[in-house]
């Protein structure tokens, strides 16, 4: 091989490995390295237009017990089926990932909290009517789901994350399967001290 090919070659090998540095093996989709650098970048860009970007949390409901009841390996099906449900009602411009388990996240660009939230209910109802195959049968899994925005408070990524995620808990305390939007702080402070 020629030094230009080689080089050529090497620079090619570097592309493949830092797309794989950015995609979870199981599902395909981004991981959480990924969305936090890409969240970042895309939250800076959207202040710069005064445009909201949207964050959707997701996590399986009673995810272990599923786990446990059907094994490993169908566990890890209905995470790929999830992941094709949730990334079927995303549009272009939005991103999804993997964060770790069986917890996902979707960025939303140019999308305020309202539309976030219809997106999400429109994942969870798909997610509720999609069927995985267990031995012999078929089984459904259901998520609970939390929306935050960048507007109007202009938080940064890792402040909208944690929003979304307490809004993830919240979704499984009233009792799982439903989407909660993100109180913000300065909202919860205003209410408490009326
Ligand atoms: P909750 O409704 O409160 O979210 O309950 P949960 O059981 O979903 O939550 P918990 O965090 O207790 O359990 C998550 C489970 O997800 C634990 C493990 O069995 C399963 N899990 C995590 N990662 C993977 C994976 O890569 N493959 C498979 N098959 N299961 C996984
Ligand atoms: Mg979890
Ligand atoms: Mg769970």
């Amino acid at each position: 091989m020629s030094g230009t090919a080689s080089a050529l070659s090497n620079l090619r090998l570097l592309e493949t490995m830092k797309q794989r540095a950015n995609i979870d093996e199981l599902t395909g989709l981004y991981n959480r390295r990924f969305l936090e650098d890409y969240g970042r970048k895309l939250i800076a860009i959207a202040r710069r237009k005064e445009s909201p970007v949207g964050v959707i949390m997701m996590d399986l409901d009673h995810f272990k017990e599923f786990n446990d009841r059907y094994g490993h390996a169908v566990g890890d099906a209905a995470l790929k089926r999830f992941a094709e449900t949730a990334a079927a009602n995303m549009r272009s411009t939005d991103v999804i990932g993997r964060l770790g388990g069986e917890e996902f996240c979707c960025l939303l660009s140019y999308t305020a909290l309202e539309q976030a939230e219809r997106v999400a209910e429109r994942i969870r109802q798909q997610v509720e009517k999609t069927v995985v195959e267990i031995p012999g049968s078929f089984e459904r899994t259901t998520v609970s789901i939390g929306v935050a925005s960048t507007d109007p408070f202009g938080y940064d990524i890792y402040t909208l994350m944690r929003l979304a995620d307490k809004a993830v808990y919240d979704a499984k305390r009233q009792g799982r399967n439903r989407v909660v939007t993100a109180l913000p702080p300065e909202e919860r402070l205003r209410l408490v001290s009326g």
